[in-house]
């Protein structure tokens, strides 16, 4: 099937309920050009330099989000254009995210990423951690950065069941997070998990945006 026709199934499937972040990691331009070229801008990248070199060579009003683990020495590089951050792990990095921002004249949008998945490998804060951060003074004196949420990403089994109630998990955690920290704030509303595999369980599950790669690009 092409791209084109993928794209058209994947948002009927989702039905407005959540945001498609189509994943374009590994996937040459011309696949990426293809979704653009069918309407498509919300685009996601998991590495820092393939984020700014697509940027570069791409039309500027796609909307650039950054999904996979990123280090505080790269955050310069991608302060300037990207729209969300979508793996923030710990207070420092969001500290260096809004003295980036600040530099850029910005407040630049992020999620929290948390851990639910038993793979150790996988990063992400665990709830107290969260929590702590959340709490400090440290982290309530920011500007240029703004908290709009929380990602997740769910351990790669074909066991459904366990997908589902690690979904469950990150859904109360971004619930309880809503009502004890951010009950006035409005801007606080995404809950991003769900993947090729499990896009539609994660929307079940209260997802706000997925980020779907592989099944954009399946032949
Ligand atoms: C690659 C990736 C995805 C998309 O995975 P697919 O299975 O190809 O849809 C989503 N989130 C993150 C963080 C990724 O690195």
């Amino acid at each position: 099937m092409a791209i084109a026709e993928n794209l058209k199934q994947i948002l009927k499937e989702i039905d407005d309920k959540a945001t498609l972040v189509a994943v374009t990691k590994n996937r040459p331009l011309e696949e990426i050009k293809a979704l653009y070229s069918a309407g498509y801008r919300v685009f996601g990248e998991n590495r820092v330099q393939d984020l700014v070199e697509k940027f570069e060579l791409l039309p500027k009003d796609i909307q650039w989000h950054l999904i996979g683990h990123l280090q505080t020495n790269k955050v310069k590089y991608i302060a300037p254009f990207v729209r969300l951050i979508h793996s923030v792990d710990s207070l420092k990095l969001l500290q260096t995210i809004a003295k980036e921002g600040q530099k850029n004249n910005r407040i630049i949008p992020c999620l929290l990423q948390f851990h639910v998945a038993e793979e150790e490998t996988k990063f992400g804060l665990d709830w107290e951690e969260a929590k702590l951060l959340l709490g400090s003074n440290e982290y309530q004196s920011l500007e240029n950065v703004k908290v709009v949420g929380i990602m997740g990403m769910a351990s790669n089994t074909d066991n459904q069941e366990q997908v589902a109630k690690e979904f469950e998990t990150l859904s109360r955690f971004f619930q309880i997070l809503k009502k004890d920290y951010f009950e006035k704030d409005e801007g606080f509303k995404e809950l991003s998990m769900g993947m090729s595999g499990d896009y539609l369980l994660a929307i079940q599950k209260g997802s706000t945006m997925v980020r779907v790669g592989s099944a954009l690009f399946r032949k």
